[in-house]
């Protein structure tokens, strides 16, 4: 008889680990407390208007097409991944901009046309971005780092002796302006470090990889909406046969001293020696978890990860301005993240996020209108934030900072309005105190410290999802459930 896995929570960690359990054998059964799967990676839709409310930007899209492969399945069948060009469009406080493309020559010439001679700064910090990504991908991404056998490869080797070529002593902010001189493409570059939630004033610059994941590997989006990924992740998890419960919170991890043994659901004991769990791994311990009180005390410590708040605005206009992905930039960086990360409040003036996906597919809003996903960084909760009140600040802020870039949006041109907050986050998914991405990487040492794929006090307990090894983000996520459901599988002796 094959041996059963719970799983709890629908995210994207999860249920990639979901199917591959099921997919090695494993009678899968997965608990989600919302009414549909994704967490973070879902839709929302008013009036015509179409929003993903999350994620908005794809990278590593190999890391989509292996889970395919490893089920037997064409990617390019159910899923199109659209290069889009530009891939983001800039617009700096001194009032000029710059399109990112993923076409080399075109950013240099891009790049120097904004700031002379500096398109030959940008292919060198690439190539240094490259190295570090080629010299940590293997070990720091598609790895299960805290298991020290794995870690014991030959070609590991390299890397572990030379831990200094992969530039973890300098912030991402000292590295990137030893590139550039241009304070535009410093500020453009820094921002990479937000893409895991942190500060690139303290982060460590070897989280200059991020933007080689997107320039050296592509940045995509995907047609018809980023929640297609989750759609066809359900229909496959269907297909390989996991029995999906949603409106269903696990409320309890049943273990002994040393063993899970099963998990409570509807006051009912579901009998299991393993548990996938894709619930943030503080929260799991806070709320799931009886006991384990030196595990809480030192996962409570940790520092979260950047949170955000979303405008997701149906606006009856068509901007000309505008591109899919923009960002418009505040004038002083270091100024927000400190508010961000130091006074832990929303900044006064921050650096806004735009995505429209009605650019690319039409039918995302009415004919005469536009999707607007409209983002900002803010800080986690601390209990002492009133977001009723950082949410009208925020609005107002906004709208007064577009009319300065000529794009004549008020009050009138929004038909649908829907915001997420920090809380948000926190009450809807669950994410620790509002956190995107689960903990920060802004010390050297959280940087590489982000909690394992398997317990060490609990025998059979297995986590994925953003907030465990190896990250945040759709394909980290997806990294984590595989490297869980591997851990299973060769406990078990199936692989
Ligand atoms: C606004 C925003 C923008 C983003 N932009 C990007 C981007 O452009 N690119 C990118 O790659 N990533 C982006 N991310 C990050 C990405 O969305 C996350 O890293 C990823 O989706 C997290 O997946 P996860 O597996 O950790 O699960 P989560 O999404 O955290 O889901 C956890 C699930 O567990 C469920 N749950 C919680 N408690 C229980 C319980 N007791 N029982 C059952 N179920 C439970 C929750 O309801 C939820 O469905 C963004 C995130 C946000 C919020």
């Amino acid at each position: 008889m094959s041996s059963k896995v719970v799983v709890i929570g629908g995210g994207v960690g999860a249920l990639s680990g979901a199917i591959r359990l099921a997919k090695m054998g494993f009678e899968v059964e997965l608990f989600e407390k919302n009414s549909e799967l994704g967490g973070k990676m879902n839709e929302y839709e008013d009036l015509g208007y179409r929003f993903d409310t999350g994620p908005s930007l794809l990278t590593m899209t190999h890391v989509i097409d292996e889970l395919f492969e490893f089920v037997g399945a064409n990617r390019s069948d159910s899923l199109e991944f659209l290069s889009l060009d530009p891939i983001c469009r800039y617009f700096f406080a001194d009032g000029t901009t710059l399109d990112t493309s993923n076409d080399q020559e075109k950013m240099v010439n891009a790049i120097d046309n904004l700031a002379p001679g500096q398109g030959t700064a940008y292919k060198n910090f690439l190539n240094y971005a490259q190295r570090i990504y080629q010299l940590t991908a293997d070990i720091f991404l598609f790895t299960p780092i805290h298991e020290l056998p794995k870690l014991m490869k030959r070609n590991y080797l390299p890397t572990l002796l030379q831990l200094n070529q992969i530039d973890p002593i300098r912030t991402v902010h000292q590295s990137v302006k030893s590139f550039f001189s241009d304070h535009r493409l410093i500020q453009l570059f820094d921002r990479y470090a937000t893409y895991n939630g942190s500060n690139p004033f303290k982060a460590p610059a070897t989280l200059n990889i991020i933007p080689y994941v997107e320039f050296g590997l592509g940045g995509f989006y995907i047609q018809g909406g980023m929640y297609r990924l989750v759609e066809v992740l359900e229909s496959i998890a269907l297909k390989e046969g996991v029995q999906i419960h949603t409106n269903t919170p696990a409320e309890k991890i049943l273990h002994d001293q040393t063993q899970i043994h099963g998990v409570s659901v509807n006051r009912t004991v579901i009998p299991t020696n393993y548990v996938l769990c894709g619930v943030d791994i503080t929260v799991a311990y806070n709320q799931l978890i009886d006991g384990k009180t030196k595990r809480k005390q030192y996962l409570n410590q940790l520092e979260p990860s950047l949170s955000g708040m979303v405008f997701m605005w149906g606006i009856r206009k068509k901007s000309t301005k505008l591109s899919h992905h923009n960002i418009v930039f505040s004038p002083n960086y270091q100024l927000e993240f400190d508010q961000i990360f130091k006074d832990q409040v929303a900044p006064k003036d921050p650096t806004i996020y735009i995505a429209i996906t009605s650019k690319t597919d039409p039918d995302h809003a009415p004919s005469q209108g536009e999707n607007w996903f409209t983002m900002l960084n803010m800080p986690y909760l601390n209990n002492q934030q009133d977001w009723n009140a950082e949410t009208s600040r925020m609005r107002s802020t906004i709208l007064a900072k577009l009319q300065t870039l000529g794009l004549d949006i008020t009050d009138d041109y929004i038909e649908v309005e829907k915001v997420h907050t920090p809380e948000d986050y926190d009450n809807i998914y669950g994410s620790h105190r509002g956190s995107i991405y689960g903990i920060s990487s802004n010390s050297r040492s959280t940087a590489f410290r982000r909690p394992a794929n398997r317990s060490r006090n609990l025998k059979g307990l297995y986590f994925a999802g953003g907030s465990s090894h190896p990250g945040g983000g759709i394909p980290l996520v997806m990294l984590s459930g595989k490297m869980a459901a591997e851990l299973i599988a060769e406990k078990e002796k199936i692989i």
